[in-house]
């Protein structure tokens, strides 16, 4: 099963990043989103990322226009019917990604694979909801997406062994990336274990444990995470992060994945973090400043 053809759905964060890493792979890519401003803020920041990989001598100028050349944008699915593969990257929410691949799945020729790159929802209930859920699969790619070496692969129950092996192969022998294959429960490895970490630095902000550069001082250089928890909440994005506490909450049915209040707090403000200048830090200035 050849994938030389690529479809991405959302051209946020994760969208923008797994197009950069198709593109650098000799990949052709369509991006599509509903609003026409992220589609041109994704081409500015895959130009601005393959400069910065050119001045550090890891592509030539040849392979940075080669690789612009291969991406495509559009509003409109009807461009997707050649894609040997789309990878879905819309906002985390499961009623958006239904209504996706509701109007996606009848613009694709009938071999097309199907992935979803969610952090937390279920893969097998995203594929009982299209035309083709053997051919369905979670591709859960880590931000940055250029630069970081994990794909997470979620089987769906009905997932068949070429959908995986094509993907699997795809991430492996093209991607350049290594993977970590995770049964289909809520958030699966990476954001099981992440978020409720997360979370709890929240707690411990919320209950004045400590301040937010305190909390973030403590693990980065007392645990050696190269970010302290609430930069790396802000990095993800705020709303990510409530929607895959939800997803755990609900999911899981245990209290101990209780989403801390002034996470919800945050979003209901709208401090979704860095994609919109502040969260747990205010970025519009030189330095990041907490906003607590
Ligand atoms: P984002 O908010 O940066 O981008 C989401 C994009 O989806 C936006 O550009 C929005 O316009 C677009 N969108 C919304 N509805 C749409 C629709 N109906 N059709 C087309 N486009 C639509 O979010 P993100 O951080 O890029 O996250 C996208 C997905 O990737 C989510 O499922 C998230 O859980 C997952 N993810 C996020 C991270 C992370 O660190 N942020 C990491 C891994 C996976």
């Amino acid at each position: 099963m050849g994938i030389g053809k690529i479809g991405v759905v959302g051209a946020g964060q994760m969208g923008t990043g797994i197009a950069h890493v198709c593109a650098v792979s000799g990949l052709e890519v369509t991006i599509q989103d509903l609003n026409p401003d992220q589609l041109k803020k994704a081409i500015e920041a895959i130009d601005r990322t393959l400069e910065r990989q050119v001045a550090k001598r890891k592509l030539t100028g040849e392979d940075k226009q080669i690789a612009l050349a291969r991406i495509r944008t559009t509003d409109d699915f009807s461009e997707f019917g050649d894609c040997d593969l789309v990878i879905e990257a819309a906002t985390e929410r499961e009623d958006v990604k239904r209504e996706i691949f509701r109007t996606l799945t009848p613009h694709l020729k009938p071999d097309a694979l199907l992935a979803s790159n969610t952090s937390s929802i279920s893969i097998t209930r995203l594929a009982a909801a299209t035309d083709r859920p053997e051919k369905f699969i979670g591709m859960h790619f880590m931000n940055p997406a250029p630069v970081m070496q994990l794909v997470e692969l979620i089987r769906g129950i009905a997932t068949d062994d070429a959908t995986y092996e094509a993907i699997r192969a795809l991430c492996e022998e093209t991607l350049g990336k290594q993977i970590a294959l995770s049964e289909d429960y809520p958030a699966f490895i990476v954001n099981r274990i992440l978020m409720p970490m997360i979370n709890e630095a929240i707690y411990t902000l919320y209950e004045g444990v400590g301040s937010v550069e305190a909390i973030d001082i403590a693990m980065h250089l007392g645990v050696n995470h190269p970010l302290g928890p609430l930069a790396l909440a802000d990095f993800i994005g705020l709303d990510t992060c409530l929607s895959i506490m939800q997803v755990l909450y609900e999911g899981l049915a245990d209290s101990k994945y209780r989403p801390c209040p002034l996470l919800v707090k945050y979003v209901e403000a709208g401090w979704i973090g860095r994609k919109v200048g502040r969260g747990f830090y205010d970025y519009r200035g030189e330095v990041p400043v907490p906003t607590r």
